[in-house]
């Protein structure tokens, strides 16, 4: 049967049933069926991307894939002169590591084997500063999200990760585990999926306002992101966007809080954007002090899994911020 599935040959293997882990088995070109006699979940296939959701575990339903395809992250399709304007509009965001922390996770998995996977969560569209990833011939990369989107080629709830123990050699979440319920689940979804000695890549907020609408749970300190990812060795972490953004977005959101009004809200965003867009090269200067692991907007961590579990009595030895 002649399949249309955009993730390879070699990765569709390595899918399994996010209900029950069993096999999966292709059984048209539009849908997939758990083998497991007692589970027997089909999952449909939406121009080639599987969805793969248990929908009895997820606050995602097939049927909102089946009956729409959500295509707000694909800004291929804005207007032109919309893109223009957004052009002259500074920002308040800037990514201080990200570019040079993805270089060494990209030399690290080079290290470690010539043809590494990389399963990335929240990969509609691509991450700041991921282009080497991206760009590097020799990574397979399998990106997953619970949106459609103009890099989506598989769609999965990152709390039942659709694929076998042991089957990749990397795992990218940039900006993912705020926007899950319960991210220690998916962290050891993550660990489950990485093989012997493989590597984790996350960035996740700590100084951020709400960004997600109901979709925005959770917020982490740089030791509380370490204890997300207790079984996993430490290769490196610390702040990946500065306190100076973090004060943009708090000022952001100050001025909007005063009105629900949608019109109001946009002036006011962009006047704080043209009035604080500076703070975040502050950054640049700031993003390595001690004070910063304390007020930074987002932390990095990147990691190998492991056998031992970090304890907590541990875990507060590593604090490194300024008290
Ligand atoms: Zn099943």
């Amino acid at each position: 049967m002649q399949s249309k599935i955009q993730i390879p040959a070699l990765v569709q293997q390595m899918l399994c049933c996010p209900r029950c882990r069993a096999n999966l088995e292709l059984v048209s070109s539009e849908q997939y069926e758990c083998k497991n006699f007692g589970c027997n979940c089909l999952f449909p296939v939406i121009d080639g991307i599987p969805i793969l959701i248990d929908e009895d575990a997820s606050i995602f339903y097939i049927d909102d894939f089946l009956s729409h395809r959500n295509l707000f992250f694909d800004l291929s399709t804005e207007n032109p002169v919309k893109q223009v304007i957004k052009r002259f509009i500074p920002n308040i965001s800037r990514s201080i590591k990200a570019v040079r922390n993805y270089q060494k996770f990209v030399d690290f998995l080079l290290n470690q084997t010539n043809s590494p996977k990389v399963l990335v969560l929240g990969g509609s569209i691509l991450g700041k500063g991921m282009e080497v990833v991206a760009k590097c011939p020799a990574i397979e990369l399998v990106e997953s999200d619970v949106s459609f989107g103009p890099r989506t080629n598989i769609i999965f709830d990152a709390h039942s990760i659709p694929f076998k123990s042991d089957s990749f050699d990397g795992v990218i979440a940039q900006a993912v585990l705020e926007h899950v319920v319960d991210p220690y689940k998916c962290v050891e979804e993550i660990h489950r999926v990485l093989k012997k000695d493989g590597l984790v890549y996350a960035e996740t907020p700590f100084m951020q306002q709400v960004h997600g609408g109901c979709y925005d749970f959770t917020r982490f300190t740089h030791l509380g992101h370490r204890r997300l990812f207790r079984k996993f060795e430490e290769i490196e972490s610390g702040a990946v966007c500065g306190s100076g953004m973090a004060l943009a977005w708090s000022y952001s959101y100050f001025l909007s809080s005063f009105t629900k009004s949608q019109i109001v809200r946009i002036f006011l965003g962009l006047f704080a954007r043209f009035t604080s867009f500076y703070l975040k090269y502050f950054d640049e200067f700031l993003i390595d002090k001690a004070g910063t692991l304390d007020a930074a907007s987002a932390y990095y961590f990147m990691g190998r899994k492991s056998d031992s579990i970090l304890s907590d009595k541990e875990l507060i030895k590593l604090y490194k911020g300024a008290l």
